[in-house]
Formats: structure tokens, sequence, C-alpha cells
């Protein structure tokens, strides 16, 4: 656009320091230097704001935002970061072409993005009534399109002989695997389960995980593994974790990955559990015979 401040910095017509640049996405520092790294990302091609911009050009910037704030904290020394967005004049965009700020953070450093606020008084169950999203609103996800994991650990004794078994379902295709280790536990085998099946997969996909195991679970969905991490492989009572060596081939696998974890009941009416389950006994059986 002929008069927009920064489709002329993505023509060139306004210099900028540009930190990345894809077909997509533009990222340059923001001109205030205000705070150290202060980062803003546009697409290429304009938008006044968030309203009028579509879907996969808002999905690009966003990942770009993640892009380069990943890259400062993993790269760069910085400790975490805020995504800033205004949408409209009255919630301060001065730039009438959709950008997001990247505010790189340090421990310390006294930021302040947000006045402290006081309580505006609004009872929030009449907020919610009058705010929540008619149904029709929600989409569900690309399940199609996700790769189905169902897994099952099992020992004899614990420590014991072991099995572990996955079942995979994509694009209405099944996989299975199996196998078995001597002396092992039944939380190293639930957690092989898992490893196997994802490990099994080539391309990085969307992946659902569903096991009966709350260890494994809830590890990801209560984050004990980005406490454990951040703790240097300690549990909150300073005791080492255990399976450190499966928890980190697992990180790496799901890294590569969109996985949700999902529990289920085990021993329960979920089909392909029980499967599992089944399968992850027979090795045992071969181990002992
Ligand atoms: P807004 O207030 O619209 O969310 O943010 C607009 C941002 O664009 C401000 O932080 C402002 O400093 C920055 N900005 C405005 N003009 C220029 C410019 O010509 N070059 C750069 N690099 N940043 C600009
Ligand atoms: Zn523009």
């Amino acid at each position: 656009m002929k008069d927009c401040v920064f489709c002329k910095i993505i023509s060139g017509e306004i210099p900028s320091y540009k930190i990345y640049e894809d077909d997509f996405c533009l990222a340059f520092l923001d001109i205030s230097n205000d705070v150290y790294g202060h980062t803003l990302v546009i697409p290429k091609k304009h938008y006044e704001t968030m309203i009028t911009c579509d879907n996969t050009t808002l999905s690009r910037v966003i990942e770009t935002c993640k892009k380069i704030g990943d890259f400062y904290v993993k790269e760069k020394g910085i400790d975490g970061y805020n995504i800033l967005n205004n949408t409209g004049s009255v919630a301060g965009q001065s730039v009438k072409h959709i950008h997001f700020h990247v505010i790189p953070r340090k421990e310390g450093d006294e930021v302040k993005l947000f006045n402290e606020l006081p309580d505006c008084g609004a009872d929030l169950n009449a907020v919610c009534e009058e705010l929540k999203l008619p149904k029709e609103n929600v989409v569900s996800c690309a399940c199609d399109d996700a790769v189905v994991i169902y897994t099952d650990g099992a020992c004899s004794g614990n420590p014991g002989a072991g099995g572990w078994a996955s079942i995979l379902n994509f694009k209405g295709k099944e996989k299975i695997l199996s196998g078995g280790e001597e002396n092992t536990t039944n939380n190293r085998m639930e957690l092989m389960a898992v490893i196997q099946g994802l490990e099994s997969v080539k391309d990085s996909q969307i992946i659902k995980v569903y096991s009966d195991s709350a260890y494994v679970v809830n590890a990801f969905n209560q984050n004990w593994l980005s406490n454990w991490q951040k703790n240097n492989w300690k549990t909150s009572g300073k005791s080492e974790v255990l399976n450190k060596d499966l928890w980190q081939r697992l990180l790496k696998v799901v890294q590569k990955h969109n996985v949700e974890f999902i529990k289920v009941k085990g021993h329960s009416d979920n089909e392909n559990n029980n499967r599992c389950d089944a399968l992850a006994r027979e090795e045992i059986i071969k181990l002992q015979d």
C-alpha cells in the first residue's frame, strides 16, 4: 500500500534493521529502541489489522514470532519474550499494517508492559455468558490428518520382564509395534511404547497419543517434564528423575511433531488400549518361554 510505512520497509524505500525475512514475512527492529531487541514481525502482504488478515497469513506471522523469540532464547541469552499485538487505534495500534511485537525479556529487566489494573468489578459469570462464542464457531481439529497412537506397557513383577505395544492409525491404515525387555519396570515399558510409536512416524505430523499411564501423560500435560529440565533432571524432592534416558529420547521425538497426550482408562472400554495391553503381555510370555 502506497502510504504504508511498513510496506515501504518491505520494498526497501525506508531502511530497516532486518532480523529475518522469508517469502511471507519480514522481521525488523522497532525504531523505538526501547527494550533491547524489540522486534516487529509483519506479513509482506498489506493487511490493516488482525481483523482483516486471513488465517493462513496470520499463522505464518505467529510462527515467525515464535521462530524469532525461540532463537533469541536458545541462541542469544534471552530468558523469555512477550508477543504483543495492538488491533485498532483504541488498542494502541499506530501503524495500520498488522504487526506483532516480539519483546525479549531478561530476568530482572523491570520492563512493565501492562499497567497493573484494578479489578473492574464485573461479574465473571455474567461476562462469560455475554461474551462466549456461539457453538457454531467451534471448529474441530484436523483429526482426519492426525496420526493416532494407542500405547501400553506391562511388567511381570516391578522390576521384572516387561512388554510394550503401540497401535498406530493414520488415514485408515493400522501399524502394530511391540517388544519386550528383561528386568525392566512398568513405567519404562509405558514410556517405551510411546517412544517406539512416535519414532516410527517419519515425517512431522499432528499426533494424538492415547496412554493409560498417568506417569507419561501428566509429565507432559502437568509440566513435570519442563520442571525436571529446568531443575537439571531433579525432582521437586531433589532426587534424580528416574528414566531420564527414556524421557530424553521421548522429548527428542516429541519435538519433531505436534503431539497431544490423552489419558485413557486402562483395562476398560478402549478397545485399542486393551489390544495394546494384550500385545504387551504376549511379549512378556515370549521372554518367559
Ligand atoms: P503499534 O503501536 O502500532 O503497535 O506499534 C507500531 C510500532 O512501529 C511502534 O513500536 C513504532 O516504534 C514502530 N515504528 C513506527 N515507524 C517505524 C519505522 O519507520 N521503522 C521501524 N523500524 N519501526 C517503526
Ligand atoms: Zn502496509
